[in-house]
């Protein structure tokens, strides 16, 4: 079950594939990583703007840059360059018109890719899209902590797990290094991190794990005593959310550095999370989730 040894054959096999451009890259770039920046461009309603470059702040300083980083291919769209160490995230964000009020929230994902030297998939590009109709009817900490939670998937949070070797759709158990080691040290736990199989399609398989879709404490605490339920990452996002260092531990099995080991508070908020991917969100199950709350 765990996939060290996996991982391990996964990046032989990638490096055997690519070992042209490897030796080239490794000849001609100096492999130092270079600090994160998440691009942010913004159309849409002005008033939301703040909101989306805070984020970005705050998972720039949080993830720090990347282990290696150095791209040796990427997706045909992608804006990062081959041979270069990944240092700009580009997403294109935007409140505006869809549907009007109801039927979509929005999406978000990445949508362009670069493979490192490591073998590593790190989302380069990516898109957040809302409809202003519904996103003005939530709180400002509702949209802060909705566009914090939607921006690390398009990071790669549940996006790019099975990519990456550290999860298996359906399993339930992510199966990362780093966060397997928080999650029995920090949160006292046996196995591997459990992951939501319930919610859905776009909640199921990309969020930790929460017991009765998010309505009770799941009893799993971090070092300063903070349940699971509250947890920014989950399917359900509860009041008084944070991100645990589970969360910044499962960043580094995809790849980043996460500089910062130091979990941190976060608006509390009470919707159902569902994008996920380029997955469109359903305004009937936040408001459901909403009223239950
Ligand atoms: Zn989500």
């Amino acid at each position: 079950m765990p996939s060290e040894r996996q991982i391990g054959l996964r990046v032989r096999l990638l490096k055997n594939a690519l070992g042209l451009a490897v030796f080239a890259s490794f000849f001609f770039v100096p492999s130092a990583s270079a600090a994160l920046v998440v691009e942010v461009d913004y159309s849409g309603v002005a008033a939301y703007e703040a909101a989306f470059q805070s984020a970005a702040n705050t998972w720039q300083g949080l993830l720090g840059g990347y282990q290696d980083g150095l791209i040796v291919s990427r997706s045909f769209g992608s804006t990062a360059l081959e041979n270069q160490v990944l240092e700009t995230v580009r997403i294109q964000a935007s409140v505006a018109s869809i549907d009007g009020a109801g039927g979509t929230l929005g999406q978000a994902g990445f949508t362009e890719f670069g493979l490192d030297t490591s073998g590593y998939k790190l989302a380069t590009d990516g898109r957040m899209q809302f409809d202003s109709a519904d996103f003005g009817g939530l709180t400002p900490g509702q949209r802060e902590a909705l566009i914090l939670h939607e921006m690390a998937h398009v990071l790669g949070f549940g996006t790019l797990w099975t990519d990456n070797g550290v999860y298996v759709n359906g399993s339930g158990e992510f199966t990362g290094v780093n966060a397997t080691a928080v999650w029995q040290t920090e949160f006292g736990q046996s196995g591997t991190p459990d992951v939501e199989l319930s919610g859905g399609v776009g909640t199921a398989n990309g969020h930790w794990n929460e017991f009765d879709t998010g309505s009770n404490f799941t009893g799993i605490t971090d070092g300063l005593g903070r349940d699971m339920t509250f947890e920014l990452m989950t399917g359900w996002l509860n009041p008084n959310s944070f991100i645990s260092e589970l969360t910044l531990a499962s960043f580094r099995d995809i790849g980043f550095a996460t500089t910062n080991a130091t979990a941190v508070p976060e608006p509390g908020s009470t919707l159902l999370w569902s994008v996920l991917g380029l997955a469109a969100e359903s305004r009937r199950r936040l408001l459901k989730r909403r009223l239950a709350s």
